[in-house]
């Protein structure tokens, strides 16, 4: 049995042309399932023939009507003629290219021995738009060698090598960076006229930021590389997302400097970050503003290590017998550990967590063997807690009364993003 397609084209001017692209044959009584109905490779096939030949008319049309002289109407004559090669999803075609004689018509200034090229004009680029765009995600999804195969084995796309399918993806990486910041300059401009700039809002954009080690694809010269995400917010405005690999990203502090301008942000504004206790996260923040920066030590962290200590806390109460005094005291410095940083008492919280590290001290003297590992742990716990409050001591702040003030005082929100991120590549 067989089939053929053909393509019927028709033009603006109403002229038909049939052309026939492809005949499948199938044997009359097939004997395997793999022989019924179309098959990738006829498929590809088919795809080529249909890319090229409705490429080729399209760019012969587009080359005629170009023909014509924008002043006069008259037919430039052709001079030579070229071919174009232009790489697309469906295979790489080669189209003519003529080039015309400029008209001699032009005034003041005739154009004589000048020639112009319609088609190379429009094939300003070696391939499609289409075919970047696509071979960039698969060469953010997976290795590159992976998104090379995957491409090949799907469509009848013109063969890359993975070192191609690399710089194409860094090359739409670069774009949209420069989409950013221009973006960002435009935003600058507009908000630099002086009655835009009175109506600004005068409250601080908010920057909460996350690092996260991330899995590298197999085969990638790292096993793992760290992703900062973020968010920057700012009252009235829609919240901006951002991700950066700094081990990559030419300009980290650029991403983050367009992502506030973005939010109206403008040069010498104080700007609020909010960061898990990582120095580099603010300093990042730092060298995209070069200006004030507040520093919050992010309330998740820093509460998930209090519980940490009351866990610690709760298991010693469930052994039996129950501990001897002093742990006691201990108990209730404890309780109160989570409020006091609540509030900003954190040199309280400090001299309570040296408190109920000496009576942690003692119990490891007073009580049984087996309440000696528990003892040590809760010793360990405050020690790690105190020393992560010192090592944050210029970020802490009265996380109560910020929160009163309907103001972020987490990232947990930032977490979302890196969460949505590592979901995304796990799942690619
Ligand atoms: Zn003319």
């Amino acid at each position: 049995m067989q089939w053929t397609v053909r393509l019927e084209a028709r033009t603006s001017q109403g002229e038909v042309t049939t052309t026939e692209l492809v005949t499948f044959s199938r044997p009359a009584v097939v004997s395997t399932l793999a022989e019924v109905g179309l098959v990738l490779s006829d498929t590809k096939a088919l795809l080529a023939k249909l890319q090229a030949s409705m490429l080729c008319g399209q760019v012969a049309e587009y080359a005629a009507h170009h023909r014509a002289c924008v002043e006069c109407g008259a037919l430039q004559p052709l001079k030579d003629q070229r071919t174009r090669r232009l790489q697309t999803l469906f295979g790489t075609v080669e189209v003519e290219a003529p080039r015309f004689k400029a008209c001699c018509c032009r005034q003041p200034v005739p154009m004589t021995g000048v020639t112009v090229s319609p088609v190379c004009a429009l094939l300003s680029a070696r391939c499609t738009p289409e075919l970047e765009r696509v071979q960039a995600e698969l060469g953010a999804r997976t290795s590159f060698r992976d998104g090379v195969r995957i491409l090949e084995a799907l469509l009848p796309v013109s063969p890359a090598n993975h070192e191609s399918l690399r710089s194409r993806t860094h090359a739409v990486a670069l774009q949209l960076e420069a989409a950013d910041r221009q973006a960002a300059a435009e935003i600058t401009a507009v908000r630099d006229e002086p009655d835009k700039a009175a109506a600004a809002d005068a409250s601080r954009p908010v920057v909460m930021l996350d690092g996260a080690y991330i899995r590298a694809v197999p085969g990638h010269q790292v096993r793992n590389f760290e992703a900062i995400c973020g968010k920057v917010e700012q009252e009235g405005q829609p919240t901006r997302r951002f991700a950066l690999v700094r081990s990559v990203a030419e300009q980290p502090h650029a991403l983050l400097r367009a992502a506030l301008q973005d939010q109206g942000w403008r040069e010498g504004d104080a700007v609020t970050a909010i960061s898990d206790g990582d120095p580099a996260l603010p300093a990042l923040v730092r060298s995209a503003t070069g200006g004030p920066v507040e520093p919050i030590l992010d309330w998740f962290h820093l509460s998930m290590r209090v519980q940490h200590v009351e866990q610690v806390m709760g298991g010693l109460y469930a052994v039996e017998p129950p501990p001897l005094a002093p742990l006691d005291h201990a108990q209730i410095d404890v309780e109160r550990l989570r409020h006091l940083l609540w509030n900003g008492h954190h040199e309280k919280a400090c001299e309570a967590l040296g408190r109920i590290t000496s009576w942690a001290k003692d119990a490891i003297v007073l009580n049984e063997p087996a309440m000696e590992a528990r003892a040590k742990r809760l010793l360990a716990r405050c020690t790690e807690l105190r020393s992560y409050i010192e090592n944050n001591k210029g970020a802490l702040i009265d996380y109560g009364q910020r929160y009163r003030a309907g103001k972020p005082i987490s990232t947990s929100r930032a977490e979302g993003t890196v969460n949505q991120l590592v979901s995304a590549h796990c799942l690619a």
